[in-house]
Parts: structure tokens; C-alpha cells; sequence
């Protein structure tokens, strides 16, 4: 019955990483250094903007962007009640109040109605999550933010400038899609990437975060606020004291260090020349699951439209009719056959951490829905299209096998 063993998500690392790593080894600068610095600057081009940082998460990305917009106690953010812990966990970090919206019915994006009614005069940004890498309706977004421009109170130069709430887009997944011909980073005011060894671009751990220009605010400053908080507050990075004599530097805060080493960027660099294909290939893989789904009794992620191109990171599956303990049932069949297969994602206010910070997911009936039927499929640049037939063969077999 398991003539195959396929994993979830495993990193697809070739001999050149492992040569540009070895290579970073022996050039005697291994943490944050000349190759970071390359990557952030290769990661604004392909993002179509002026700079990128570079950091350890997309988690210190999303983290340092609020602390950038200086959002903290007495602030509201928004977020979706369908994502990773991340996306809200880095709020209450910062001391200010987690608000979830559900999501819409039958849709894994947030409800844009419930969004617009969850602001007031304490909202300063919103986090939209770019589900399994498919942007979200960031017109739409921009629209509410601009329509509720009134209630707006800046508490910093940058939101002063903005003048309205920022988008500061969860793209963990979303790192090479794009919305209306722009790529996922030039479409959000600040936009944040994971690299983490699961997703489709990585560096082992990572991310990094991208802006579009604000009028009135200097990029430079912006960058450098960002490597003082991901440096100890430290006026010089280790490669500016290695300048002769320049040994003195000062403390600016007392805050945080997530910075990006040169070993990963390494990993990064090389990924980078490899990505274009990567994506293809992803994109390969979901044609296939697509045409061979047709007309079953599902629901799946829309990757590609005239508006939109995705970045093929997770395929979502609903077994619609069926209840959590059958999709259970579905994994652990799946596993049996020798498919790993994931749940993306149980809503936030299911979890204890949700659940002690006062939500409940009665509050967002659509996104149990969402979530009591969902299941991933193996989606990753390692699968070969034998493996994506034996995964479809594997899923028609074991769907109706559980409905049965
Ligand atoms: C992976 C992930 C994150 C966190 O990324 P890290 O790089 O591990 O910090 C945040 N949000 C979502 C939706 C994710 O899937």
C-alpha cells in the first residue's frame, strides 16, 4: 500500500548552498556582513523597492515594523483569526491589543465588512496574512484604511506622514507573488517575508522586510531605525568598528538582536538565482492538482487569476461535508499511504494562548468552518511528478474512502 514516502515540506537545498555557505565559512566574515547586505539589496530589486532588511523571522520583521511605526500600548492592530501565531503574537509583543477578524464565509481571507467595523481611533495598522501564498484584496484593504482616514491618530513622525493606518502585510508565504502586475512587497506599506526552512525560499531560519517609499520620511532612516533595533540599539554594526580605529559606538535603546547572519544569506544568495524556476515548478505542481481535482467535492486555493499570481506555497484543500474528526481520519489515512499532509490553520482563538487573552471562536464561525475540513497537500520543489500523481491516486482513494 505505501510504495512512496512523501514528506510535508522538505528544504530544497543544492550543492551550490552548500558551496556559497562553505565559501562565507572560510571568508572570515560569517555574521551579518557583506553578503547580507547583497541579499537586502537583491531583495528590494525583486520587490520593486528602494531598501530591504534583512532579519533572523519574518516573526522580527512583522515585530520590528510595528516597533518602527512606534505602535504600542493604548494601540489596537488587526490581524486575521486565520494564520500562524506570528501574525498576532507580535502585537501583544509590543504592547498593544490583538484584534482578530473572522473570515468571510467560504473564503480563508478576512471578512473586509467585519475589518472595516473592527477600526477606531486606536487602530494604527493592519496585518493581512497572504494565505499559502495568494495575496489578499489589498485595494479592498486600502480602500477601508483610506475611507476611515478620519479616525486616524498618528503617534509617531511615520504615521504622521502616512496619515491613516498601515498595511504592514504578512507575506511569510508570499515571497514572489504579485497583485495587479506588482510584486508582494511594492503592494502593502511594509511587507514581511519568512525564510524559515519551510517555506519556499529559505536562508534555514530568516526574513526580511521591504517598504514602499513614505513621503517626508528619509528610506535611509527608516533602514537604519530597523538595524538599531536588530542590533542591541548599537549605533555601528561589527563591520563599521572593523574601520580603523573606529572602535567607539553608542547605545541608542536597550533593545533587541534578530539580525540576519552572513551564513544564512549565504543559503539566501543562491536561492535567490534559483527562485524563478522554483516558482515554476510550484506553479507546475497546482496545474496538475487543479486539473486532477475537477469537479470533486472541494474547495481549494485560487493561486492564479488576471489579478493575481500567487507564490504556490501551500495547497489548501476543504473535503466539504466532512467534520474535524473525519479530516482527522484523512490524515491519518494519508500517512498511512505515506503522504505527510498539514492543517493550515487551527483559527488563533482555539489556541490557549488565544483563548487566555479572552477570544472565542464562536466569535469566528466561518473560519472554524474553514478550518474543521481543511487539509494540506505536499507542495515543494522536491516533488518529483510521480509523486504528485501518486499523491493525487493516494488522495481520490482515501477522500472517498473517509466520506464512504
Ligand atoms: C512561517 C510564518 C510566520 C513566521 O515566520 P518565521 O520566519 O518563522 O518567523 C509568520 N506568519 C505566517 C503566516 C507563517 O506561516
Amino acid at each position: 500500500m505505501k510504495s512512496r514516502q512523501i514528506s510535508f515540506s522538505p528544504p530544497d537545498i543544492t550543492e551550490e548552498e552548500i558551496k556559497e555557505v562553505a565559501e562565507a565559512m572560510r571568508s572570515g566574515w560569517i555574521t551579518t556582513g557583506p553578503r547580507t547586505k547583497k541579499l537586502e539589496s537583491q531583495i528590494a530589486d525583486f520587490c520593486h523597492t528602494s531598501k530591504a532588511v534583512c532579519l533572523n523571522s519574518a516573526t522580527a520583521a512583522l515585530e520590528l515594523t510595528l516597533r518602527v511605526l512606534g505602535i504600542g500600548e493604548g494601540d489596537e492592530v488587526i490581524t486575521s483569526a486565520y494564520t500562524y501565531t506570528a501574525s498576532a503574537s507580535v502585537i501583544d509583543h509590543v504592547g498593544a491589543k490583538i484584534v482578530l477578524v473572522d473570515t468571510a464565509k467560504d473564503s480563508w481571507e478576512m471578512d473586509y465588512d467585519a475589518l472595516e467595523k473592527a477600526i477606531n481611533e486606536k487602530t494604527k495598522a493592519i496585518i493581512p496574512v497572504d494565505l499559502g501564498g495568494v495575496p489578499c484584496d489589498y485595494d479592498k484593504i486600502k480602500a477601508i484604511v483610506e475611507a476611515k482616514k478620519d479616525l486616524f491618530q498618528p503617534n509617531n513622525k511615520i504615521q504622521q506622514a502616512m496619515g491613516r493606518i498601515a498595511i504592514t502585510a504578512d507575506a511569510a508565504h508570499a515571497f514572489g507573488a504579485s497583485y495587479k502586475g506588482q510584486p508582494i512587497g511594492a503592494v502593502a506599506d511594509f511587507t514581511s517575508f519568512s525564510f524559515h526552512a519551510v517555506k519556499n525560499f529559505t536562508t534555514a531560519e530568516g526574513g526580511a522586510v521591504v517598504w514602499k517609499d513614505i513621503n517626508g520620511i528619509d528610506n535611509e532612516e527608516i533602514y537604519h531605525q530597523y538595524q538599531l533595533f536588530s542590533l542591541h540599539g548599537q549605533s555601528k554594526d561589527a563591520l563599521a568598528k572593523t574601520k580603523l580605529g573606529a572602535w567607539e559606538y553608542d547605545i541608542k535603546g536597550p533593545w533587541y538582536k534578530c539580525n540576519m547572519t552572513d551564513i544564512m544569506a549565504a543559503i539566501g544568495l543562491v536561492q535567490m538565482k534559483r527562485y524563478p524556476e522554483m516558482l515554476k515548478r510550484r506553479k507546475e505542481i497546482i496545474s496538475k492538482y487543479n486539473e486532477a481535482f475537477k469537479g470533486m467535492s472541494i474547495q481549494t486555493l485560487m493561486h492564479y487569476s488576471e489579478d493575481h499570481q500567487s507564490s504556490g506555497h501551500l495547497y489548501l484543500v476543504r473535503l466539504l461535508g466532512l467534520g474535524e474528526e473525519e479530516r482527522n481520519a484523512f490524515i491519518t489515512k494519508m500517512a498511512e499511504h505515506g503522504v505527510a499532509t498539514n492543517v493550515h490553520y487551527k483559527p488563533l482563538p482555539m489556541h490557549t494562548a488565544y483563548k487566555n487573552l479572552g477570544f472565542d471562536i464562536k466569535n469566528c464561525p466561518n473560519a472554524y468552518k474553514q478550518y474543521q475540513n481543511e487539509v494540506t497537500l505536499p507542495l515543494h520543489t522536491k516533488l518529483t511528478d510521480e509523486d504528485v500523481d501518486y499523491i493525487i491516486e493516494n488522495f481520490k482513494e482515501v477522500y472517498q474512502d473517509v466520506k464512504a
